[in-house]
């Protein structure tokens, strides 16, 4: 087991960006705050997913959560 306490992101097979995330917890929506340059690729795979950005663990997202893209 790992002792990391995880710092997920939003990110995108394919894509080189991520997003800063925030979890609204009470409406169970994913806020993804882009804040990247404007590099970013069209040859994303669509499979969106969390990624920890410090040990590099990833999950699915959590069922029945929006997304909300600022
Ligand atoms: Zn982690």
């Amino acid at each position: 087991m790992s002792d990391c306490d995880h710092n997920w992101r939003l990110t995108e097979t394919g894509y080189v960006r991520t997003w800063h995330t925030e979890f609204d917890e009470q409406s169970q929506t994913i806020i993804a705050y882009y804040s990247g340059s404007e590099d970013f690729s069209d040859e994303g795979a669509g499979d969106d997913h969390l990624q920890c950005s410090t040990c590099l663990e990833v999950k699915p997202l959590p069922e029945g959560w929006e997304i909300d893209y600022r």
